[in-house]
């Protein structure tokens, strides 16, 4: 067995457990965060059955991309500068982290297809993540019927680097929260089914509050 088959075991263990303390049914897909591993690490996690790879920077997406194509669902989980989104844009097959009008137009502008986006939210409100706070989010994707290549497929965000799991698990739960008020809308560019929430040290806790994608580095190819 590799490392990484074994981390793998490991965590869909913790991910099942999680369900049924929480008594939750819904599916949770992985996301390989290859941003800090090599290609050699990055074939592994793929041989070990791992199809959804995460990047952070449009270097290692390309680089990743060029060797691995179409072996992987490619999702870009950092900031994106505006005038990188051509570079990026029409390669990925999810954008993380959608959290201004400047984006969403050149995004419109540049992608051949519909893109699948979450948009980013800073629950927590600490002022070094990016993101929109919970108030804006909802005004800013009713902002966004006017692109025809943004589809809003869920929410996005980081909890506070903290060992406090109260404090944790209120920002998932408020981004749940917020996940189902979108819902409730009914835009047709905006089902917004999904929650991309939980990392390394905190996915169990946003598995239980309702996460679809968990997002993991260190535990899994670190
Ligand atoms: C790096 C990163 C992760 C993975 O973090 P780990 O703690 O290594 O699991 C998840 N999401 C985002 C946005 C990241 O930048």
């Amino acid at each position: 067995m590799t490392k990484i088959i074994h981390n793998l075991e490991s965590i869909n263990e913790k991910i099942n457990e999680a369900k049924k303390r929480a008594q939750v049914t819904q599916d949770v897909k992985i996301i390989a965060v290859t941003k800090q591993v090599s290609i050699e690490r990055t074939s592994e996690a793929i041989e070990a059955g791992l199809i959804h790879l995460g990047e952070n920077r449009p270097e290692g997406l390309l680089t990743k991309k060029g060797e691995f194509n179409n072996q992987a669902k490619w999702h870009y989980i950092g900031s994106l500068q505006t005038r990188k989104v051509k570079q990026v844009i029409n390669e990925i097959d999810y954008l993380h982290s959608l959290d201004r009008l400047s984006l969403a137009e050149e995004i419109n502008k540049r992608a051949i297809n519909p893109v699948n986006c979450f948009i980013q939210a800073n629950v927590s409100g600490e002022e070094s993540k990016h993101g929109l706070s919970t108030e804006e989010v909802i005004p800013f994707i009713k902002s966004l019927q006017q692109y025809d290549k943004i589809r809003i497929i869920g929410l996005m965000t980081m909890a506070p680097n903290t060992d406090d799991e109260t404090v944790i698990r209120k920002v998932f739960r408020d981004l749940k929260n917020l996940q189902q008020e979108v819902v409730k809308l009914s835009l047709p560019f905006a089902p917004c089914e999904e929650l991309s929430m939980g990392m390394s040290n905190d996915f169990e806790i946003a598995v239980e509050e309702g996460a679809t994608f968990v997002r993991i580095g260190t535990a899994l190819v670190g």
